[in-house]
C-alpha cells in the first residue's frame, strides 16, 4: 500500500539542490491525495481565509501523512493573514504560544491550528533588517517574524514537513523535494543540519521521531552531527522536552524510538540517570524498559489508554531500585528508602523532563507499590487489592518479573489472589503466614533492618496506610 502510494507520486522534474525559491507544482494527477481526505474544518478554514484575499495551504504532517496513506494526527493550515487576522476572521479562535503566536480555531473537539508564514533561519538577508533573536549557540530564542510562503518553507524543519496543498486548486506546492524524499523514505533537514541543531536542537529528537514513526532512513548529512550535538538538548527548557517526551514515546514506536535516541546518544541528555543505569546494569535496566515500551506500543495498537506516570515510572525504575537499597543499606527501612530514593530521583528528572503532579504523583504510588505487594498477610492484601493504584502496581510488578528480577513468585501469587475466592484468599494468606512467620513483613529483598542514626524511625510502616 505504502510502496504504491509512493510509487504514485510522479516527479514532474528532476531533481535541484534545495531550498527552492520557485516550488515543483504537483498538479491533481500528479499525487494521490484528494480534497475529500482534509478534514472539513480544515477546509472551511482554507476557504474563508482564501476568500477573505489571505494565502492559505494545509501543511506540514497532514500532508506527510496523506501522502503515505497514513491517518494524520491533526490538520495545520498556514496562511499569509497575521494571527489578529485570522482571529478576526473566525469567532471560534485563540491566539496562543509563547514561542510565538498561532490561532487555535475550535469546531467542538476539533482543533485547526493556523500559522502565520513566518521566515526563520539567519542565512536570510531579510531587507528590513528584521530578524529572529539568536542565543550564543545559536538557537533561536524568538521567532516571531512574519515571512512569505518561500521563507516559510525554508524555515520548516525537514523537507517531508514543508508541503503545502491547495484544496482549492488541489496543487501540492514543494519548495525543498519534500516528495522526492518521500518517495526515497527519508529524514532530510532543510538547510545546513548543523545550523538547523543548533537554532533548535529539538530537532534531533523529531528526527528520530519521523524516522520512527515513518519507518524512514534519517539522511546522511542530516544524521551526521546528531550525536556531537545530542548535549545542547540540556539547554531546552525542561517543558519543552516533557512534551516531546510523550511524542516519542506514547505514538505507537516507542520501541523503535528508544533504539533510535539510544543509537544517536539522545537517551542520556532526556533521562541520565537511567542512561547510568543502563550502563551499570544493561541487561536487567534494558529488558524492563525495552519491555514497558512494548508493552505501551501494543496498548496503543489495541486503543487502549496508557498513562505517562506509568511510562515514566518504567523508565525510571532502573535507577531507582538501586539508590532505595543503597539506603536500605545505610539502615532506613524498605519504605522510607525507597520513598526517599523517588524524592531525590523525580527532583532531579524533572530538571530535564518537567513531569507535571499530575503523572509524578501516581508515578510515584506505583512504585510504593512494589515495596508493599510483598507484604500480604492479615487484611493486607484485601485492603491493597481495593487501592486504586493496585491494578498498575500489579502490572508495573509483572514487568519487573519480565525483566528477570527475583520475586519469589510474588506476581503469579497476586494472578492467583485476584481470581480467588473469598475461601480460597483465607487460605492463601493462612498458607503465606506459615511460610514468612520469621519474617512476615519484610519483602524478600529487603536488608536485615537497622537503626537510622539518629534512634527514631521516621513513619510508621507504610502498610498500615494502605487503602487510603
Ligand atoms: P505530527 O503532528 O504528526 O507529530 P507534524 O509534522 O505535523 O507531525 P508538528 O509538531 O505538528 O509536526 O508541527 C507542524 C509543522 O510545523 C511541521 O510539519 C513542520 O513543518 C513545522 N515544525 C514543527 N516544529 C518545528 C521545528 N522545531 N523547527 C522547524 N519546523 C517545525
Ligand atoms: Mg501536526
Amino acid at each position: 500500500m505504502l510502496k504504491k502510494l509512493i510509487q504514485s507520486l510522479r516527479s514532474p522534474r528532476k531533481r535541484q539542490p534545495h531550498p527552492r525559491t520557485t516550488p515543483l507544482v504537483l498538479s491533481k494527477r500528479q499525487h494521490p491525495l484528494g480534497r475529500q481526505q482534509i478534514s472539513r474544518n480544515a477546509l472551511s478554514v482554507i476557504e474563508r481565509l482564501q476568500h477573505s484575499g489571505y494565502q492559505a495551504y494545509a501543511v506540514g504532517g497532514c500532508v506527510r501523512d496523506l501522502l503515505l496513506g497514513l491517518p494524520p494526527k491533526d490538520f495545520d493550515v498556514a496562511t499569509s493573514a497575521t494571527p489578529e487576522q485570522v482571529r478576526a476572521a473566525f469567532r471560534n479562535a485563540r491566539v496562543i504560544g509563547r514561542r510565538f503566536k498561532l490561532v487555535h480555531v475550535h469546531f467542538g473537539r476539533e482543533i485547526i491550528e493556523v500559522a502565520t508564514f513566518r521566515a526563520g533561519h539567519v542565512e536570510q538577508a531579510r531587507p528590513d533588517n528584521q530578524q529572529s533573536a539568536h542565543h550564543e549557540s545559536g538557537r533561536i530564542l524568538r521567532d516571531n517574524v512574519y515571512g512569505t510562503l518561500e521563507e516559510d518553507a525554508e524555515r520548516r524543519d525537514f523537507t517531508i514537513n514543508a508541503l503545502y496543498y491547495d484544496p482549492g486548486s488541489e496543487r501540492i506546492l514543494d519548495y525543498a523535494h519534500g516528495v522526492h524524499d518521500i518517495r526515497n523514505q527519508l529524514i532530510r533537514l532543510i538547510g545546513n543540519p548543523e545550523q538547523r541543531y543548533q537554532e533548535d536542537p529539538v530537532r534531533m529528537l523529531r528526527a528520530v521521531r519521523f524516522a520512527a514513526k515513518l519507518d524512514f532512513d534519517i539522511e546522511r548529512h542530516t544524521a551526521a552531527p546528531i550525536r556531537r550535538l545530542a548535549p545542547l538538548l540540556r539547554d531546552i527548557p525542561a517543558a519543552r522536552l516533557f512534551e516531546e517526551v510523550l511524542k516519542l514515546f506514547l505514538s505507537g514506536q516507542a520501541e523503535i524510538t528508544f533504539d533510535l535516541l539510544c543509537q544517536y546518544d539522545l537517551f542520556a541528555p532526556l533521562f541520565p540517570a537511567s542512561a547510568k543505569a543502563l550502563q551499570r546494569n544493561p541487561r536487567y535496566s534494558e529488558a524492563l524498559i525495552r519491555q514497558a515500551l512494548i508493552n505501551t506500543d501494543q496498548r496503543i495498537a489495541e486503543g487502549k489508554p496508557v498513562t505517562p506516570a506509568f511510562l515514566f515510572a518504567a523508565l525510571l525504575w532502573p535507577a531507582l531500585a538501586p539508590r532505595a537499597a543503597q539506603l536500605q543499606e545505610r539502615g532506613l527501612p524498605a519504605s522510607v528508602a525507597l520513598q526517599d530514593a523517588a524524592q531525590e530521583l523525580v527532583i532531579e528528572q524533572c530538571k530535564h523532563t518537567a513531569v507535571p503532579k499530575r503523572f509524578t504523583i501516581p508515578m510515584r504510588e506505583i512504585w510504593d507499590m512494589q515495596e508493599r505487594l510483598p507484604r500480604r498477610s492479615g487484611k493486607r492484601a484485601d485492603l491493597l487489592l481495593e487501592n486504586p493504584r493496585f491494578r498498575a502496581g500489579y502490572d508495573f510488578l509483572l514487568l519487573r518479573e519480565s525483566a528477570g528480577e527475583q520475586t519469589d513468585g510474588l506476581g503469579e501469587w497476586w494472578t492467583l489472589y485476584q481470581e480467588a475466592s473469598d475461601s480460597q484468599r483465607r487460605q492463601m494468606i493462612r498458607q503465606l503466614g506459615q511460610r514468612d512467620s520469621a519474617t512476615p513483613d519484610e519483602p524478600a529483598s529487603a536488608a536485615p533492618r537497622k537503626r537510622r542514626r539518629g534512634g527514631k524511625r521516621r513513619r510508621g510502616p507504610r502498610s498500615e496506610q494502605a487503602g487510603e
